[in-house]
C-alpha cells in the first residue's frame, strides 16, 4: 500500500502549492481528457523508489459552535483518520499563530504521526525561522519553500522514513485481483455479495484494520479471482460512523492494488463529478477497467435507451472499457461480466514479443508513414514491451521527437487492434537511439 500523506494547516500557509509540488512527478497516463474533471485534492507522487498518495484537506477555519471549538471539518477529520503521516503546514513568514496551536490540539486527539513543516522559508535562515515552532511540541520542524521547491525531497524522505520501499513485490497470488469501486449506494456491496455468495461470511469475520484491505478468493465458472474488499471500512471506529462512508483514500489504494477495476455506476442517477473523479483515478493508475451500470432492473425501454445514450456520451473517455448493464440485486448480467473481467485481465497482462510488435509497427508505418517533421521524417525502427498492467509499448527509432500526438494515438489504436487489447489502457512511448 502506498503511504498516505495528509496536508493540514490554516488557510494560506501554502498547502495547495505544496500539494502541486508533491504530486508533480506523477505518471499521468492521461493528461487532459475532455469531460474528465480532476479532483485536485488527491494525487499521486513519487520520490525515488517511494510512491505515496497526497491529500490536501483544503483550508479550514476553526469555528465556534455551541460553545465548542470545531477546528476540523468532517472531511479533514476523515482524511486525518486515514493518514499514515499528517504534514502540519505552518507559515514561516507569519510565524506561530494561535490557530496553529488549536490545530495541533485537535490533531493530538487523533493519535496520528505528525510532521511539522515550516513553509515559505526561501531566503531565510532556517534555524531562526523554525525556532519558535518548537513550542508546538512536535519536535524538529522541516523547513521548505513550496513555491521554490526547496527541500521538498528531504521533506518526503523524512515523512516516509518509517515506510518500507515499495518494490513491486510479488505476493505469490496468481489470480486476477479485482477492485469494485464506485460512490456510495451504487450497489457495490450487493455486487460483492452476489459474486462471493457464501464466502462473504469469512470476510466479515476478519477484523479489518484501517490500513488493511481484505483479499477474498472466490471461484466462478471454474475460474479463480481475488476480490479486494473494503468492507472492513464500514464497521470501523466511531469517527467514520458519523461521516459519509465513502473513502477516497481507500478507493485509491484499492485501485492501485488491483489488476482489474470494476467501476459501478447507478442507472437511477446521473453520472456525477464523484463518478468522473473515480474514473480519472483509475485512468491515472492505468488499471484495466470494466464499467458496470447497476440497478438495470425495473426500467422500461424508454428509460433504458435514454440512460444508454447519456452514458455513452459522457463516458467517451472510457471507450476502451467494456460496458455492462446489470442488476446486482437479482444477480442478472453477472455471467457476462466475468468474461469481460477475464478479457481485460488478459489484455493488461499480455506478453507481446519484440518481433510481433515490430511487425505490427512496420505494417502501421507502411499503411500510414509518420508525417515529416521539418527537414526529415521520423524513422520508427522497432518496438518492444516495456511493462504491463497497463501494457507499455516502447517504439525505438530516430527523430522521434517530431512524431505528433495524433500519430502516437494511431499507433496505439493499431497495437490495440492487432493484439486485441480490449479493456486496458495502453501506453506508447518513444525512445531515441537503438
Ligand atoms: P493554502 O490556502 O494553504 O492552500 O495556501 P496556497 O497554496 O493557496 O498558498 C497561499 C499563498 O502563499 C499563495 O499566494 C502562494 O503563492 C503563497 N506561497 C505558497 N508557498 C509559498 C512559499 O514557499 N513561499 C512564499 N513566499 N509564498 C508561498
Ligand atoms: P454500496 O454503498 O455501493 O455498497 O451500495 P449497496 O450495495 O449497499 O446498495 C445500496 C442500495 O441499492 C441498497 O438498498 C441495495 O438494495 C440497492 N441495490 C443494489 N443493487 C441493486 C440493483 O441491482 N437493483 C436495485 N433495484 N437496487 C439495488
Amino acid at each position: 500500500m502506498k503511504p498516505t500523506l495528509v496536508l493540514v494547516g490554516r488557510p494560506n500557509v501554502g498547502k495547495s502549492t505544496l500539494f502541486n509540488r508533491l504530486t508533480r512527478s506523477r505518471d499521468a497516463i492521461v493528461a487532459d481528457i475532455p469531460g474528465l474533471t480532476r479532483d485536485r485534492h488527491y494525487g499521486h507522487g513519487r520520490v525515488g523508489d517511494k510512491p505515496y498518495l497526497v491529500v490536501d484537506t483544503g483550508g479550514f477555519e476553526p469555528v465556534v459552535k455551541d460553545g465548542i471549538l470545531h477546528a476540523m471539518a468532517k472531511q479533514t477529520l476523515q482524511a486525518v483518520d486515514e493518514a499514515d503521516m499528517v504534514l502540519l503546514i505552518v507559515d514561516g513568514r507569519q510565524g506561530l499563530a494561535a490557530h496553529d496551536k488549536i490545530i495541533v490540539e485537535q490533531l493530538r486527539k487523533t493519535e496520528r504521526k505528525i510532521l511539522l513543516v515550516v513553509n515559505k522559508t526561501e531566503g531565510m535562515a532556517t534555524s531562526i525561522t523554525t525556532a519558535e515552532f518548537y513550542e508546538l511540541g512536535l519536535g524538529a520542524p522541516c523547513a521548505v519553500s513550496a513555491i521554490h521547491g526547496d527541500n521538498i525531497n528531504e521533506l518526503v524522505e523524512l515523512a516516509l522514513a518509517d515506510f518500507p520501499d515499495q518494490q513491486e513485490k510479488e505476493d505469490g497470488n496468481k489470480y486476477p485481483k479485482i477492485a469494485i469501486v464506485g460512490r456510495p449506494n451504487v450497489g457495490k456491496s450487493t455486487l460483492i455479495n452476489a459474486l462471493l455468495g457464501e464466502e462473504r461470511m469469512i470476510a466479515f469475520d476478519q477484523p479489518g484494520t484501517t490500513r488493511d484491505s481484505i483479499y477474498v478468493d472466490f471461484e466462478r465458472n471454474g475460474k479463480h479471482y481475488t476480490l479486494i474488499d473494503t468492507a472492513g471500512l464500514r464497521r470501523r471506529g466511531k469517527v467514520l460512523d458519523t461521516i459519509e462512508k465513502f473513502s477516497v483514500v481507500k478507493t485509491l489504494q484499492t485501485v492501485e492494488n488491483a489488476n482489474v477495476v470494476v467501476l459501478v455506476l447507478d442507472a437511477r442517477n446521473e453520472i456525477s463529478d464523484q463518478d468522473a473523479h473515480i474514473a480519472g483515478f483509475i485512468l491515472e493508475t492505468g488499471r484495466a477497467l470494466v464499467v458496470v451500470v447497476n440497478k438495470w432492473d425495473g426500467l422500461d425501454h424508454y428509460q433504458r435507451d435514454t440512460i444508454k445514450h447519456e452514458l455513452i456520451r459522457k463516458l467517451a473517455f472510457l471507450s476502451f472499457a467494456k460496458l455492462h448493464y446489470i442488476s446486482a440485486l437479482h444477480g442478472s448480467g453477472l455471467n457476462e461480466l466475468l468474461p469481460s473481467i477475464d478479457m481485460a485481465y488478459a489484455a493488461a497482462m499480455a506478453d507481446l514479443s519484440t518481433p510481433k510488435l515490430t511487425r505490427a509497427l512496420w505494417a502501421a508505418v507502411e499503411k500510414h508513414p509518420p508525417p515529416r517533421g521539418g527537414m526529415s521524417r521520423p524513422k520508427l525502427r522497432y518496438a518492444h514491451q516495456g511493462g504491463s498492467n497497463p501494457p507499455l509499448i516502447v517504439v525505438h527509432g530516430s527523430m522521434l521527437n517530431h512524431v505528433p500526438e495524433t500519430y502516437r494515438r494511431y499507433l496505439e489504436n493499431t497495437f490495440r487492434e492487432t493484439f486485441q487489447l480490449e479493456g486496458t489502457p495502453l501506453r506508447v512511448d518513444f525512445k531515441m537511439g537503438h
